[in-house]
Formats: C-alpha cells, structure tokens, sequence
C-alpha cells in the first residue's frame, strides 16, 4: 500500500528525514513514537504531501508522489489525516465539515454525502451532534469529528499525528476507542503517537524515529520488552 524508498528531506540546510525506508502492507497498522523533533511529523506529511521530499521516492497505492499535480490530487483522496489540533472548519458545522470534501472533491451527490457522514458519525458516536458547530464540542469530540470527516473520503490509508495529545485525559479514550475500531475494521493505519497501550494492542509494527531516522522496528511485543538500540531503551524508560 505504501512504499517509501531512501526518502530523504531537508528544510533549507537541515537534513530532517535521513533515507527513511519503509513498505506498508494493506491493513497494516504502524505505530510511529519518537522524541520531540525527530522527524515523526514531517515524514507522515509527505506521505500525503503536505510536504515535499527532495530526494527518494514514496508511491503509494501504485502512484508515485513527484510533483505531478494530477498523483497528488490522486494520492489525496486515498490517504485520510486527523491532526493533534482537529483542524475542524470552525464556522461549519459538524455535518457541513463532513461533507465539504466529498461533495467539491470527489462530486459525490449531496445526498449521498449525508448518508455518509450520518453514517460515519454514528461510527464515532455522534450523530447527534450533527448539527453543532465545532466550537460547542468537547476535545475528544471534536477528534471524533475530524476522524469522522477524514472516513467520509472512503480513504484507504489514515494518517494519525498525536490524535491524542492535545487532549484531557478522561477524553483520550473516546478518541483511542475510535482508532481500536478503525484499526479492527481492517484500515492501513499510521498512527504517530505516544499512546504506549494503544501501540501494543493495535500496532503490528512500532517505529522508533531519533534525528530525522528510523533506528529501530519491531513487533510490539519486542519493542516493548527488548528493544535493541540504547536511543529506543533511553526513549522508552522515559515514558514508560
Ligand atoms: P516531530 O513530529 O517528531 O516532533 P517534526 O517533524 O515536527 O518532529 O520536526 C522535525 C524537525 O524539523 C524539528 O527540528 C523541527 O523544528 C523542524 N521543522 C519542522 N517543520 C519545519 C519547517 N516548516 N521549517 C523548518 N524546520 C521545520
Ligand atoms: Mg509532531
């Protein structure tokens, strides 16, 4: 589903993703955790290409991201993102944030786009706040909103960056639910997050980035319990 081949990027002289490798299988479901600044969000951002890479190659279901305007839009409309701050339009309301994406980019029939964001925010458990505006949320339920809106697009890929992290704790499990859910309906799955549970029921991979590489990948159950490199061994008796 995802390939990414010696990607590298620099932001002017800064070298942040050193020749990053990776090959994602449909379904799978990776877990991303790091330090601050290493690197987790700029590489899940040029996987849909909000950044650009400058050198390696990521393809993507079969389409190769360069800066061909037409695999962009394509490779868009496969890969659904749910960021730490919601990024919800706030003058929208819930259902017209939903629907925004499938009615002007993929021309669905305004109907039919209902159907789908009801159906998408019974998922989430909200249907009834349908008709509030974002700003009369609460945290988690706004995060279930913008999940909601990210499935509207029917993606096969979801990129998560901290879906959690800007939340209160009594609502991050609201927002974990949704993503166990997701990941159990057999969704590719990107999750960088700190969530160590989460990681160890869901992922079938958890990658450790450190500097702008990867230094380590492994099952769950061997990352946890014996991780190889000292830089994840530092990581993890931070958080743990
Ligand atoms: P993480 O998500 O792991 O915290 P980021 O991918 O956000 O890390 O950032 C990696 C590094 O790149 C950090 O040193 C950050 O300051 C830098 N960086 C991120 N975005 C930009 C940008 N637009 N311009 C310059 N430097 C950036
Ligand atoms: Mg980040």
């Amino acid at each position: 589903m995802i390939r990414v081949d010696d990607l590298n990027k620099w932001f002017g002289e800064f070298h942040v993703l050193k020749s990053l490798n990776l090959d994602v299988r449909k379904g799978e479901r990776i877990v991303i955790c790091g330090p601050s600044g290493s690197g987790k969000s700029t590489f899940i951002r040029c996987i849909n290409h909000l950044e650009a890479h400058q050198r390696g190659q990521i393809i993507v279901d079969g389409v190769e991201l360069n800066e061909d305007v037409k695999n962009i839009e394509a490779i868009r409309r496969e890969v659904g993102m749910v960021f730490q701050h919601f990024n919800l339009f706030p003058h929208l309301s819930v259902l017209e944030n939903c629907l925004l994406a499938p009615i002007w980019v993929r021309k669905t029939p305004r109907n039919e786009a209902i159907e789908t964001a009801m159906h998408y925010l019974e998922r989430v458990r909200i249907p009834d706040q349908a008709h509030k505006y974002p700003g009369q949320l609460s945290g988690g339920q706004q995060q279930r909103v913008a999940i909601a809106r990210a499935l509207c697009m029917q993606p096969k890929i979801m990129l998560f960056d901290e879906p959690t992290s800007a939340l209160d704790p009594e609502m991050i499990k609201e927002v974990l639910d949704v993503m166990v859910e997701l990941a159990s309906s057999g969704m590719t799955m990107l999750c960088v997050t700190h969530e160590m549970g989460f990681a160890k029921t869901v992922a079938d991979r958890v990658i450790f980035m450190d500097g702008g590489e990867i230094v380590e990948t492994a099952a769950p159950g061997d990352f946890f319990t014996n991780p190889q490199q000292p830089r994840t061994r530092e990581f993890l008796e931070q958080i743990l």
